[in-house]
């Protein structure tokens, strides 16, 4: 099965446009949570997740914030900002599809989750030790997270138990061996100094991972954002891809 993983939209609608026409027919989306927050599109984005067919879409902080069931202390000025934007705007539909997100799921013997399997919704998968304690919180091979908008992967040494991992650039596939994290960074806002849209192609037999990114019109979300008045830092972080 050829299976489009992407994950942060960040209510980016020409970023998730541009991935979906870049990543080609696939049998199946595997959308990892963030929908909403940030950008100035969280109904269009929530409308086109909508109308693809087979779909499997999770929870994340954002989604939740937006949904009002996080503290906004816990959010930065600027997030704080575009979460109660978010809230403003958002419609009754589109409160619908957020609120009846799972915060993890399995998919093709694939464990889902936005941040991690231990703590779904919050938790950054970034260093090793977090990531050697988060290894008996799933019990299948590979688990795909989003959350670090950062495309990356994580294995485990089956005898040693020891961690390693990078960071997976345009075009590269990690090898699939062992035990598993995978991130196909952010569609909407990349944060590893590369603005273009991020996401993976995985298929499930033989198991394959490809990371991809998609060159989108950054220009035209930026001035939406400024007719919303947005924070500038918002605005301009797009373009600098961090
Ligand atoms: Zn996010």
């Amino acid at each position: 099965m050829r299976i489009l993983v992407l994950s942060d939209i960040h209510a980016n609608l020409t970023a998730l446009d541009a991935v979906l026409e870049a990543a080609g027919p696939v049998e199946a989306i595997w959308c990892l949570g963030d929908v909403v927050g940030y950008g100035p599109d969280p109904n269009e984005c929530i409308e086109r997740l909508r109308s693809l067919p087979n779909l499997t879409c999770l929870m994340g902080n954002h989604d939740a914030a937006a949904l009002d069931q996080i503290d906004l202390e816990a959010f930065n000025r600027e997030a704080r900002h575009s979460v109660r934007w978010t809230q403003d705007v958002l419609t009754p539909q589109g409160r619908d599809f957020l609120a009846q997100l799972p915060e993890r799921a399995l998919a093709e013997g694939v464990t889902l989750a936005h941040g991690s399997p231990r703590s779904p919704v919050w938790e950054y998968l970034l260093d090793h030790q977090t990531v050697s304690e988060n290894m008996a919180y799933f019990d299948t091979d590979l688990c795909f997270i989003g959350h670090t908008h950062i495309p990356l992967f994580f294995c485990q040494e089956s005898d040693t138990g020891e961690i390693t991992g990078d960071i997976v650039l345009d075009g590269e596939s990690p090898p699939i061996s062992g035990r598993m994290f995978l991130n196909p960074g952010s569609v909407g806002q990349p944060r590893d100094r590369d603005s273009r849209a991020a996401y993976a192609i995985f298929n499930s037999e033989p198991r394959h991972w490809k990371a991809a990114r998609a060159q989108y019109d950054i220009a035209s979300v930026q001035e939406r954002m400024r007719q919303a008045d947005f924070p500038t830092r918002l605005v301009q972080r797009l373009i600098q891809g961090w």
